[in-house]
């Protein structure tokens, strides 16, 4: 039985952070912590939330191969730092929280790897969300909600969508699909 390596997108707002830090609770698997050039939110704590990194800095990781996949998006790098994924990955599985494009990135490198995508029950329920949790201002509402078309629309080259409309479930949902991959193999 060999340690997964396991992706998981979603648009802004769709819960993927709550629904993250259960299955890491539930599963006992590790989280890999991003490299982001945007500045810290109120409540954001460096080297956990992410590590918050100059842009210099982050192109340095790109050319010294420090990443294993990266992404520009909101006007901002966000990346993976290769050493935590592939070092951990000897004794355990891990989780990665990114965007599509990054998602992809992480196919082509490991085919192996699980790919999932938690989606909103609609349209309207991400609105609702976005606008009610109050971290960004409308036009960057908009913006997220134009990304989050965008992601929706690759759903086909994930190897499973999640509906996030109760969260206990998709929790459960997700646990399920993990669990009967690894012993599959
Ligand atoms: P936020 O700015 O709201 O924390 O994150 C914005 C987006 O960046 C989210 O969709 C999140 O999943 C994604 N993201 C976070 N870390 C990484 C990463 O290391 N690589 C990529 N490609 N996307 C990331």
């Amino acid at each position: 039985m060999t340690n997964q390596l396991i992706v998981i997108s979603g648009p802004s707002g769709v819960g993927k952070g709550t629904i993250v830090k259960l299955l890491t609770e539930k599963l006992g698997c590790a989280l890999s912590v991003s490299c982001t050039t945007r500045p810290p939110r109120t409540g954001e704590v460096d080297g956990k939330s992410y590590f918050f990194i100059t842009k210099e800095k982050f192109l340095k990781l790109i050319e010294e191969n420090g990443l294993l996949e990266y992404s520009e998006h909101f006007e901002n790098y966000y990346g993976t730092p290769r050493a935590f994924v592939e070092e951990t990955l000897r004794f355990s599985d891990v989780i990665l929280e990114i965007e599509v494009d990054g998602a992809l990135q992480v196919k082509k490198a490991y085919p192996e790897a699980l790919l999932i995508l938690v989606v909103p029950p609609d349209m309207q329920a991400l609105n609702e969300r976005l606008y009610g949790r109050g971290t960004e201002n409308a036009p960057h509402i908009q913006e997220r909600i134009s990304r989050a078309e965008y992601e929706l629309s690759k759903k086909n080259e994930y190897d499973f969508t999640v509906v996030n409309d109760v969260l206990e479930d998709a929790v459960a949902e997700i646990t399920e699909i993990i669990k009967s991959r690894k012993y599959k193999e």
